[in-house]
């Protein structure tokens, strides 16, 4: 079937990032800091991706073994929340549990929570602080191609379908979504292989209670097959900075994120399972004897769904090994996987290693093979799905952002023809004098 119609064209901008997560933020800020006419996308109201309409309020990888691994935006972004009184360090990575205090000027080694409505209000200063261009409540749709080239994407506006052409786009939407479809060759592990899916929730009405003792029971219970089906052996929780409100995130599902009838079956499964949680909870668990879901994620949350063919890939056979990668960017951890094999059933093999030191994400990981003036960022870049864990925090995709967004203003103000052109040195340079820790030496 053949469907046409006319499109207006609006003007156009030297970056567009498609996307307003933790990358597309990274990307577009770095992009207009530095100079360049941005754009940024996004279906939603608001930006924050996983980490606003997830009810995913920790940033993790922050630092790993005394040694801070990013800094950068992210590291700007979390003083801003502190200076709210909307951030806190947590007090250990088991117990999920903040300080409740500020953070003040200590550095930035263990995992922060944040309250998810500042988090919001402070993503949209910050962006147009920095002169973004925000077009929210726009649903990337398409592009136009010329050979190697995506001239300009087409969005799916309340006002109807414009078409905005761009020197540089950058695909930060999480399931690669304009290098699909562009036409470009992505990749994605099959739904039983790799991480499940969640819809996270935020229990209200918890009071007094020893965590310690829930966390025993839960796993006594679970051991004797009395917790409900399909929810991870732990007790995944996290105590918001709001009193009385618990993150409870340990409900799972299995399908593919990047297919809508498999995304509304799960939708309706986890919603489901959900109720049986808080029932679960509020029969089983000190404290929670009065609690409810106060709110949950927007949609069902993906770990790992599409992502491009890049120049590099990022694999765990690279992890093993330990050598630096060519044009190292953003240092991560050298471990895979996670959310898979510790639940009770249906759930990918179990796929789980570590090795001491760093690893870093090659520049060539961040650019598509078929594409000459593209670049992608955050979950979706190319990596091994088993590989996915090391490289999709929060923290760590705003870092890929920033670097995403500086190497489209070195290729827009050099004329470069590929963004391989791009003089590596050059964007580490810049990308140091962002203060993005995570690219010195
Ligand atoms: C359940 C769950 C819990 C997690 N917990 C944590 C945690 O505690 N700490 C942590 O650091 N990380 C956590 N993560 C990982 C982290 O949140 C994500 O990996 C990270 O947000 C990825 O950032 P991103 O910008 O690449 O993609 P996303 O956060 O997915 O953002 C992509 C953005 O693109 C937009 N978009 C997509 N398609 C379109 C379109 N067609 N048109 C317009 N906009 C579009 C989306 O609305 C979204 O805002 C969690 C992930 C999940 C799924």
């Amino acid at each position: 079937m053949l469907y046409q119609c006319e499109i207006p064209e609006r003007a156009g901008y030297d970056v567009v990032v498609v996307g307003a997560g933790p990358a597309g933020i990274g990307a577009a800020v770095s992009a207009a800091r530095l100079g360049r006419k941005t754009l940024l996308v996004e279906k939603y109201g608001y930006a924050g991706g996983v980490g606003t309409w997830a009810c995913c309020t920790l940033f993790f990888n922050f630092g790993v073994g005394g040694r801070q691994l990013v800094s950068g935006l992210a590291e700007e972004v979390i003083r801003r929340m502190d200076a709210r009184g909307a951030a806190s360090l947590m007090i250990n990575d088991a117990c999920q549990m903040p300080e409740f205090r500020p953070i003040a000027g200590r550095p930035l080694l263990g995992k922060v929570t944040t309250k998810t409505e500042d988090l919001r209000v402070v993503y949209h200063d910050v962006l147009s602080e920095s002169g973004v261009d925000k077009l929210f409540y726009s649903h990337f749709y398409g592009v136009v191609r010329d050979g190697r080239r995506i001239t300009g994407v087409v969005l799916d506006c309340l006002e109807g379908p414009v078409m905005i052409p761009a020197k540089v786009v950058i695909d930060a939407t999480g399931d690669a979504h304009v290098v699909h479809r562009a036409g470009g060759h992505t990749e994605q592990a099959p739904a039983d292989q790799t991480m499940h899916k969640s819809i996270f929730f935020i229990a209200g009405g918890v009071t007094a209670h020893d965590p310690a003792v829930n966390y025993q029971r839960y796993e006594e219970l679970f051991a004797a097959d009395k917790t409900p089906a399909m929810v991870w052996r732990h007790m995944g929780l996290s105590y918001q900075l709001d009193p009385g409100m618990v993150q409870l995130a340990f409900a799972y599902a299995n399908g593919d994120g990047c297919d809508s009838a498999d995304m509304t079956r799960m939708d309706h499964e986890l919603r489901k399972r959900n109720f049986e949680v808080i029932d679960f909870v509020r029969r089983e668990m000190s404290g929670y004897e009065n609690s409810f879901i106060a709110h949950s994620a927007q949609q069902v949350s993906v770990r790992s769904g599409r992502h491009i063919r890049g120049v590099a890939k990022i694999s765990v056979e690279m992890l093993r090994e330990g050598a630096m990668p060519e044009q190292p960017l953003i240092y991560i951890t050298r471990r895979f996987g996670s959310h898979s094999g510790d639940q009770k059933k249906g759930l990918a093999p179990e796929r789980r290693g570590s090795w001491p030191g760093f690893s870093a994400i090659p520049y060539g990981a961040l650019i598509p093979d078929e594409f000459d003036n593209v670049l992608a960022c955050g979950r979706c870049i190319s990596v091994d799905d088993a590989a996915m864990d090391t490289i999709r925090m929060m923290t760590t995709c705003m870092a890929m952002g920033q670097a995403a967004g500086t190497a489209a203003c070195i290729a827009v103000d050099n004329r470069l023809p590929t963004m391989t052109k791009v003089p590596f040195a050059k964007l580490r340079q810049s990308l140091i004098a962002q203060n993005c820790l995570c690219c010195e030496e």
